[in-house]
């Protein structure tokens, strides 16, 4: 008779897999150092497509079969960020110490929702690193999530209740009119952070821009004044630092001052530009953030942590946890055990189960240093001069954004024909030539090739690719 418990899924000899589970590291390491002479992307072919298309597994396969999928399948088609001249909207680089801290993350299968272990003060290490970098006070608290998409819309939350108090939690908004502020150039995540609060898109102001893409002090002031005639209640200010489109800083110190003035919440998104905190050449354009009450950045982005590894960080501890403390007799607190342990994550954001994504923020800030990831934000800030510094030069090309960091938006020109057009098809030819994979995005009311520089493998000659490559691109298509 068998007893019951065959069904564990470890292998009755461990020594096949853990060959297996060598290679795959072995192969993963000349994956990186090889990357440069591959294509930056490449779509993957539809056959291929279709071939992934499997109805649900009901019988194993060897892992060494489903690995070979993988390799044929998936890993040459991948989004193309890893690559130095991936230049595309604002994608981080990775780095091989956070592959390794997600293949021991994944081995011990930490849930960090909460309860006594360590893993847990790995986080709240990170998060003390984070409030540190912003100049926050210690006692600070934060979490980390997916992205800055769902850091805002937590830093959105908290300030409702900042303003409401705790009981909005039972009683809801009712018919109280709240409204937020932020500039034009704030990411679509903003707006769609207030619609998912239920306030409504509607009930966020979206103030325009000067000519260096920083919000207008003077339209805010008229905005809120404004909004208190008509006896809507203002309880946000947004500030962003490092905009999307051309990565302008607003003037967070006079947005701190607006905000302690008014009684407003006043929250960053610093969704890549908050890493520049990290640097002593570009840490001062960031002037104002450490009165923030809270801010919002991406450990996957500038500071090069893979994917995915967003941040709240809220400088009023008890805020935070007013608004999303759990009460369920399940996640009952104890004073010894493994329930024990105060407030845990799932006390300061909506997720209760969550992943040890703060291990490879902990390995990549400890391997390399802080100030070497400041040096990368620097790094990729001389390389977007150094682009700008070349448009400006080439008489076929017309720069159309000032360049705050790490972004240059800019053109092809042609005599005759749609620019808008012709600009669209010629980073979408980059793109299918896999030589680079900038963006576009809209600068001025025109079509902009968008460069941002976010990767720490780019360098100078990569810079001097792509603009060739766009030159050769559009005398082709312009001829
Ligand atoms: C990328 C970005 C976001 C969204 O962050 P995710 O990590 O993609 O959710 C928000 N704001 C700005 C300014 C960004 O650049």
């Amino acid at each position: 008779m068998t007893t019951i418990g065959a069904e564990s899924l470890d292998p009755a000899d461990w020594s096949g897999l853990r060959a297996l589970g060598h290679r795959m590291i072995d192969d993963m390491f000349d994956h990186l150092q090889t990357l440069r002479d591959g294509p930056v992307w490449q779509p993957m072919p539809d056959p291929l497509r279709r071939e992934l298309r499997q109805p649900l597994p009901r019988l194993p396969q060897t892992p060494e079969s489903v690995y070979e999928s993988f390799q044929r399948l998936v890993q040459p088609y991948a989004t193309g960020n890893l690559h130095p001249r991936f230049m595309g909207w604002v994608h981080g680089g990775g780095n091989p110490i956070g592959m390794l801290a997600e293949l021991l993350a994944g081995g011990l299968n930490a849930n960090l929702g909460g309860r006594d272990h360590a893993p847990i003060e790995v986080e709240r290490q990170v998060i003390a690193w984070a409030a540190e970098m912003l100049g926050f006070p210690t006692g600070a608290s934060g979490v980390l999530v997916t992205g800055t998409s769902i850091a805002n819309l937590i830093g959105v939350l908290v300030a409702r209740s900042a303003m409401l108090g705790p009981g909005v939690r039972s009683d809801g908004v009712g018919g109280m009119r709240l409204v937020a502020y932020t500039s034009a150039a704030a990411h679509g995540c903003m707006p769609r952070a207030m619609e998912m609060s239920g306030l409504g898109r509607d009930a966020l102001r979206m103030i325009p821009c000067d000519a260096d893409g920083r919000m207008r002090l003077d339209l805010l002031g008229q905005a809120l004044e404004a909004d208190r005639a008509a006896g809507a209640r203002p309880f946000l200010l947004i500030g962003t630092a490092g905009t999307v489109d051309i990565g302008a800083i607003d003037d967070l110190a006079a947005l701190a001052n607006v905000a302690a003035r008014e009684g407003l919440w006043f929250h960053v998104d610093g969704a890549f530009g908050a890493v520049a905190a990290l640097s002593p050449k570009l840490g001062p354009k960031l002037a104002g953030i450490d009165r923030a009450d809270s801010v919002a950045f991406d450990f996957h982005k500038w500071a090069q942590v893979p994917y995915d590894a967003g941040c709240i960080v809220v400088r009023d501890s008890a805020r935070q946890l007013e608004t999303f403390g759990a009460e369920a007799a399940y996640l009952k607190r104890e004073t010894r055990g493994l329930a024990a342990g105060g407030v845990w994550p799932c006390d300061l954001g909506p997720d209760l189960s969550r992943g040890f994504r703060a291990l490879k923020v902990w390995m990549t800030l400890s391997v390399y240093g802080a100030d070497r990831i400041g040096a990368i934000a620097e790094q990729t800030c001389a390389l977007a001069a150094m682009l700008a510094a070349r448009v400006d030069r080439e008489p076929a090309l017309q720069r159309l954004a000032p360049v705050a960091l790490n972004i240059v938006c800019f053109r092809y020109i042609a005599a005759t024909g749609d620019l808008d057009r012709l600009n669209a098809d010629i980073v979408a030819d980059l793109h299918e030539s896999g030589i680079a994979a900038p963006s576009t995005t809209m600068a001025g009311g025109v079509l902009a090739i968008r460069v941002a520089i976010v990767n720490h493998r780019t360098e100078e000659t990569d810079i001097a690719i792509l603009v060739d490559a766009i030159l050769a691109t559009g005398h082709r298509r312009a001829r």
